[in-house]
């Protein structure tokens, strides 16, 4: 059972909805702190007012296998983001604007219709900037019978107190860990002190949901992956991040090693990253991990075909 339907009965869910919705009177969702009045329409970093914003929703099935599974994952693309990295693929819609006011109830019927398709899940894509409105919109959905897990598909930059909120509502974290080093963070995602954050609340959502757990299809359930965009130089400083998680997190840790690193956006201005990764870069990544004895999750062969140690999915003739 999804984690947000025993929240719901037990009234933690319109607790936690009802606290959240109030902090957009002075934002500090993030780690921008704007403190604007969002609920009277101010708009701060991110963009948005009180209401969601969302580009679209679709059964994906481009994600991780145990997301994706046979039949996609119920993804919504929220417009706006609490970061600005310059090589960003969905530039169109979480920099320049795209994407369209909704209401609440709009957004509830988007996740119910997901379900309808058979999706394995809710994933919410850049979901830290509009966490309050989400959350009011699932008060509505569970209503109607959403039951299907829920995935807070993250950049990771959050402040820990936030995810603290989501304990026992979020079934599964997909959280980027972008940058070992905030020079990094800060030169192309104009982000401070990233890894601070970051790290904090990878610490917050690994204690919530462990190390994953998944049904007889192989489908996740509940748990943590964490991705890792390899950055071409070493940028990214894949080896920190590495130490990080078999230190502090689990060696057991499911992570997706991303190899697809393509120069959108406003990268050409940026020499360094202006091309694609080399297949020695991404080989070096690998090694990191292995190095640091971390042997579940994705990483990618010279095809960029997902390989995987771990669990595998079987298919569902339902
Ligand atoms: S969620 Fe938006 S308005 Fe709120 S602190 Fe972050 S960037 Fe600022």
């Amino acid at each position: 059972m999804a984690a947000y339907i025993e929240a719901y009965n037990s009234g933690r869910l319109k607790e936690v909805s009802d606290q959240a919705t109030k902090i957009l009177a002075s934002c500090v969702l993030c780690p921008r702190r704007c403190k604007v009045n969002r609920l009277k329409g101010e708009k701060g970093y991110c963009r948005t007012g009180a209401e969601p914003r969302v580009f679209s929703y679709l059964a994906h099935h481009g994600e991780e296998p145990p997301i994706s599974g046979i039949h996609g994952s119920g993804t919504i693309f929220f417009s706006g983001c609490t970061m600005a990295c310059v090589y960003c693929q969905n530039f169109e819609f979480s920099q320049e604007g795209g994407g369209r006011e909704i209401t609440h109830e709009e957004l509830a019927e988007s996740m119910l219709s997901l379900q309808k398709m058979k999706c394995h899940n809710i994933n919410l894509v850049t979901p830290t900037h509009v966490m309050p409105q989400i959350l009011t919109a699932l008060l509505i959905a569970v209503k109607k019978g959403l039951r299907i897990p829920i995935v807070y598909n993250t950049s990771g930059y959050e402040l820990e107190d936030i995810i603290g909120l989501l304990e026992g509502i979020v079934d599964i974290y997909l959280v980027d860990m972008r940058y070992n080093e905030d020079k990094a963070s800060f030169a192309y995602s104009d982000a401070a002190n990233y890894s601070n954050y970051n790290r904090g609340s990878v610490k917050r959502m690994y204690a919530q949901v462990g190390v994953g757990e998944f049904d007889g299809q192989g489908i996740m359930q509940k748990g943590i992956i964490i991705r890792h965009l390899v950055l071409p130089g070493g940028i990214a400083g894949t080896g920190g991040i590495m130490r990080f998680i078999a230190d502090e997190i689990s060696k057991d840790a499911y992570i997706s090693l991303m190899s697809q690193y393509t120069p959108y956006y406003r990268a050409c201005n940026f020499k360094e990253i202006d091309r694609k990764l080399s297949l020695q870069e991404y080989a070096y990544a690998q090694q990191a991990m292995e190095k640091y004895g971390l042997g579940n999750g994705w990483t990618q062969d010279s095809f960029g075909l997902a390989r995987f140690a771990g669990v595998h999915i079987k298919p569902s003739f339902d």
